[in-house]
């Protein structure tokens, strides 16, 4: 057997009993996996700290020092032995509520001990539970300078399995694995890198000698994480493209023409145009396509998706169009349904809300090839919802969908459908590098002419008069205003308590009949919901006050404020998607973040990054940093989450290195049968969990 794939039980010390707990509790299975599992932090032990100087918020304290009373105290059930620490500034208590007896035999009141645990404070003392002790003189001839601090569970901990047991399996598997420990990375890559082996790093990470060492081997195992990461997504892409299996499109026909030349009453950006000359490559070239067509909102995203569907009905296919809620998918269906106007093409619209009898009619239809068109919500990935000739497939708004919901509709054609995924949650450029290793990527990043940049204000209560003056300014101009509450989801009734005082305190402002206010949000039925929003569209209500629901896609040119009640409750991205809900049309318009005085660090950041930018890429970038990686929609699904040791967000230069470095192995030996490949070859056979969309539907 390959030494690190021994199983656990076996090591020394470990035993079926533990190397259960092991497994259960780290999800250590084998000599390779307990190998990889890495201390979060090293302790200096040349680095004491004094009784006096102690910080208690540390979670780990190295003290020096003797014991001079020792106690065994009974209350109840429960007994534990408590030892008085002392070293020249003053005293800690100590205290062991297992093991008893073995360690009042084994503690002496005249000899020296190094201590390290974690301070915590009870009854008004601080004292150390369960520490790890050793004698000084001892602790210095065998130990390292640096210690490994390896997070444990309290069911290991009761079996003996601390930081300190599991550094003590760690050394004496290091020293079994001396030797044994293959490189898993091609030769070419370490060489140009300059990395440590992996070997070396492993044992480094647990065992520095030095500071410097420790982060050239974090650098390596971080390196290698990434590396086979992009391994898995670009592989994928790299096969797709040898297979011919795709649609090919070679024909710009009389749907696109007629549309283009006829009904498009505008240029197209460059931008635009660039993005159509993209995607129309990949589709004439038989070579499925999978793109994620990034860009802010109004940048003309669902124009170039509609001109890309009429060219696969120009060679006979359907296309489909998924949207994440039922407004929108009712908003791109009259969209698109009025710009298609007057041409033969017939488009459907299937979301839940459609009748039985009718949804019966569309999946008929759609089968028999009748219906061009098809746009619609989750709805249209049920699994009796076939084609007869699925092309092409647009997916709005990404984030909203998993991968697992993209990859059903692969299955809806006999060849895999060319996909466009669609976002206006600007991507920051490390996480797309990595999440969307496996897609191409196409920006629009001009908005159509005529455009005002949005201006932006931060106000708070105080200003609100003030406020409600520049709405009434506004609406005596003939525009429409937002304003929206934050989403509450421990309290849906306090959620709805807020909305409705606002929405009263709006009412009492502008009243009828000169002003007409609607009111949208969760708790309303969707029937009610269209009702309103149609009323704010076309302009008979002046005012929309709602929570979220409005955050993606809803297209109103008149509005022209978005005013954004508690802004500092919302995310990053989500108060530039609502921003996005004015400044559609020609007219200058306004976005008004409107806060209570006091704001956490984080809130005002927010608030001073919006103020400061429209850009969507430079907001993206300060969410990462401000939330991390762990937060950001949709990302549940990919593997970033689960990267033991690097951080997208602090390791961009190390993404960037890994995936370059894939790249340019997969251009050149796609099918990896270069000799000096057979490590990759052994990983991607190894993984078989690897990255296949198929696989995770
Ligand atoms: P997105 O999907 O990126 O949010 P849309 O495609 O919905 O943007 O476009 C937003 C608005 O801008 C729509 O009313 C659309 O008709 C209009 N539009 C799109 N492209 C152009 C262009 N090149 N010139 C002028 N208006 C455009
Ligand atoms: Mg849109």
């Amino acid at each position: 057997m390959v030494f690190l794939d021994t199983p656990i039980e076996y090591l020394k010390g470990v035993g079926p009993a533990r190397a259960q707990l092991l497994q259960r509790e780290l999800d250590i299975y084998t000599y390779g996996d307990l190998l990889e599992y890495f201390p979060y932090r090293h302790i200096d032990r040349s680095q004491f700290s004094t009784v006096r100087d102690m910080d208690i918020e540390e979670p780990y304290v190295v003290l020096r020092g003797t014991i001079d009373e020792m106690h065994t105290v009974t209350s109840g059930k429960s007994t534990r032995l408590t030892a008085r620490f002392s070293d020249s500034t003053g005293t800690v208590e100590l205290v062991w509520f297992q093991g008893i007896k073995w360690i009042k035999e084994s503690l002496k009141s005249d000899v020296e001990y190094v201590v390290m645990g974690k301070p915590s404070v009870f009854n008004g003392h601080i004292n150390i539970a369960h520490p790890d002790i050793e004698r000084a003189d001892r602790e210095s001839a065998t130990t390292k300078k640096y210690y490994p601090v390896y997070s444990s569970t309290e069911k290991l901990k009761t079996k003996g399995l601390n930081s300190k047991g599991i550094a003590k399996l760690m050394e004496q598997l290091l020293m079994m694995a001396k030797g044994r420990i293959p490189e898993t990375l091609p030769p070419a890559v370490v060489a140009k890198f300059k990395l440590p082996s992996r070997a070396d790093a492993i044992e480094v990470i647990h065992f520095p000698r030095d500071h410097h060492d420790l982060v050239l081997s974090m650098q390596r195992m971080k390196f290698e994480e990434l590396f086979f990461l992009q391994l898995d997504y670009q592989y994928a892409k790299y096969s797709r493209r040898l297979q011919t299996d795709g649609y090919a499109f070679p024909v710009v026909g009389d749907a696109f023409n007629r549309f283009y030349h006829e009904k498009l009453a505008f240029e197209l950006t460059g931008a635009q145009k660039r993005v159509v000359k993209e995607i129309r490559a990949d589709m004439k070239s038989g070579h499925q396509m999978n793109r994620l067509l990034q860009g802010d909102v109004g940048s003309g995203k669902t124009l170039v998706a509609l001109l890309c569907m009429l060219i696969a009905i120009d060679n006979k296919c359907q296309a489909c169009m998924m949207a994440p809620t039922e407004i929108l998918a009712n908003q791109h269906y009259l969209n698109i349904k009025r710009m298609l106007e007057g041409l033969d093409i017939s488009i459907a619209l299937l979301t839940g809300a459609v009748k039985t009898a009718a949804k019966r009619k569309i999946k008929e239809q759609l089968r028999e090839g009748k219906i061009d068109i098809l746009i619609g919500t989750h709805a249209v990935i049920e699994k009796d919802v076939q084609f007869k000739q699925l092309g092409f497939v647009v997916i709005d708004e990404q984030h909203r969908f998993g991968v697992e919901q993209r990859s059903k509709l692969w299955t809806k054609s006999v060849r895999p459908p060319h996909v466009l995924v669609m976002t206006a949650t600007p991507i920051p450029r490390t996480l797309a590098m990595t999440l969307y290793g496996d897609l191409d990527c196409s920006v629009i990043d001009e908005l159509p002419p005529g455009r005002k940049a949005i201006k932006t204000l931060h106000c708070t209560d105080a200003q609100r008069l003030k406020v409600f003056a520049f709405m009434r300014n506004e609406i005596a101009k003939g525009r429409q205003i937002y304003v929206v509450y934050p989403l509450i989801e421990e309290s849906p009734t306090l959620e709805l308590k807020d909305l409705m005082d606002g929405y009263e305190s709006i009412v009492r402002e502008f009243p009828l009949p000169q002003y007409q206010v609607s009111i949208v949000h969760g708790q309303m039925d969707s029937e009610a919901k269209d009702y309103e929003m149609q009323r704010f569209k076309s302009g008979q209500t002046q005012i929309m006050v709602s929570t979220t629901v409005i955050e993606v896609g809803v297209d109103v040119p008149n509005a022209t404020v978005m005013v954004i009640e508690n802004a500092e409750r919302f995310g990053l991205s989500q108060l530039h998607q609502l921003r996005g809900r004015v400044g559609r049309g020609g007219e200058q318009s306004y976005c008004i973040l409107m806060t209570g005085n006091k704001l956490s660090n984080n809130g005002r950041e927010r608030i001073n990054t919006m103020v400061a930018t429209t850009d969507g890429f430079r907001i993206a970038e300060a969410d990462l940093k401000l939330r991390g990686p762990g937060d950001l929609q949709g990302l549940q699904q990919s593997g970033i989450l689960q990267l033991k040791l690097a951080d997208i967000v602090n390791d961009e230069p190390i993404v960037r290195a890994a995936r370059e470095s894939v790249q340019e192995i997969l251009e050149n030996d796609p099918e990896l049968k270069a000799i000096n490949h057979g490590c990759l070859q052994l990983y991607l056979q190894k993984n078989k969990r690897g990255f296949a969309w198929g696989k995770i539907s």
